[in-house]
């Protein structure tokens, strides 16, 4: 503590010094108190006004796929696991398509902040998987796992931002507190959502225990990283409590949780925030998948293909946050929602 507060003081001090010897150089120079203030650095352009929705197809209120991974391996043992190549060929393939990575509460709340004609993407890991993220001894993520391999695809494609929401139960990446991974991730803009301690098939425990499961591990997300929220909940293998609304909202061993999204695994993309039908308690997901295997026609080279071959029905951003656009014949809006329609 010493020295942090210490250090302003030693700071002026080198600068008073050098000041003075400035000054004691300077010679007949014009004196500070009296000299013209330097002239102040051009403020940055005004950002330009987004184009007219209808000049980017804008379409708020159609589909997003929300994309769903397990583990990142070089010898997956099904189709829920992927090679470390097969997922780089898939973020390639999204942001070669204009898709942007947002976290799956930004999805859920509607707070879509992508630029004009772009479409969101929604990236989820389930499982705490140590394929999927790990932080070694110097505190930087494990090469080869999924999250260098995501920061990698978003630096060379400029505008795909590295966002993801990891979804994990006890321990998170194998690492007894969750400590060292959960931190980094929240620090570096990626999302740590809820799947519960232990992965109980949530329609076959008693309401009780549930909510233990989730308030558990929403306290263990919360002690590893005090300063992360944590807004979202992945059922495991899909299945909700017998009473539904367990998932989003309950209390157990003195935690209480609320959740703006709970995720199902599904076989389909989701519904905009924004349109009437979307239910932010069943978010369907989509399994990533190549185009063979089983179920491959629910999987997301299958989606992907016909969300590309029916880009009307697809969400594009008309780059405003602040206004909802889609055109005259899109979906119907929530309740809430002010659509500007063309
Ligand atoms: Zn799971």
């Amino acid at each position: 503590m010493f020295a942090l507060t210490n250090r302003p003081g030693a700071v002026l001090a080198a600068a008073a010094a050098l000041g003075l010897l400035v000054s004691g150089c300077a010679g007949s120079g014009p004196d500070a108190a009296t000299a013209p203030p330097a002239p102040r650095p051009a403020p940055p352009p005004p950002e330009p006004p987004p184009p007219a929705p209808e000049d980017v197809g804008a379409n708020e209120l159609g589909d997003v796929p929300v994309l769903m991974y397990h583990r990142i391996t070089s010898e997956p043992s099904g189709v829920y696991e992927r090679t470390p190549e097969d997922f780089r060929a898939e973020l390639q393939r999204l942001a070669d398509e204009d898709y942007v990575p947002v976290t799956a509460t930004e999805f859920a709340t509607g707070d879509i902040d992508i630029p004009a004609g772009k479409h969101p993407v929604v990236l989820t890991f389930d499982d705490g998987a140590t394929s999927q993220f790990q932080v070694d001894g110097a505190g930087n993520p494990l090469p080869g796992t999924a999250v260098p391999i995501l920061l990698d695809v978003a630096e060379r494609n400029p505008g795909f931002a590295p966002k993801a929401t990891f979804y994990v139960f006890d321990p998170p990446f194998e690492e007894p507190t969750g400590q060292r991974s959960l931190t980094w991730l929240h620090e570096h803009g990626f999302e740590i959502g809820n799947h519960t301690v232990g992965h109980p098939n949530l329609g076959q425990v008693p309401a009780e225990e549930a909510q233990q499961e989730i308030a558990g591990m929403h306290r263990i997300i919360r002690e590893a990283v005090p300063q992360a929220q944590v807004r979202s909940l992945a059922l495991p293998l899909g299945v909700h409590p017998e009473d539904e609304q367990l998932a989003a909202a309950g209390s157990a061993d003195g935690v209480d949780y609320r959740y703006d999204s709970v995720m199902l695994v599904g076989s389909n993309p989701s519904s905009s925030p924004h349109a009437a039908d979307f239910d932010p308690l069943n978010v369907p997901r989509i399994r990533s998948q190549g185009p063979e295997g089983e179920d491959a026609d629910y999987g997301s080279t299958a989606w992907l293909d016909s969300l590309a071959a029916d880009p009307g029905g697809r969400y594009t951003s008309d780059g405003d946050p602040d206004r909802i656009s889609a055109p005259q014949d899109a979906p119907p809006e929530s309740p809430g929602a002010d659509v500007h329609r063309y």
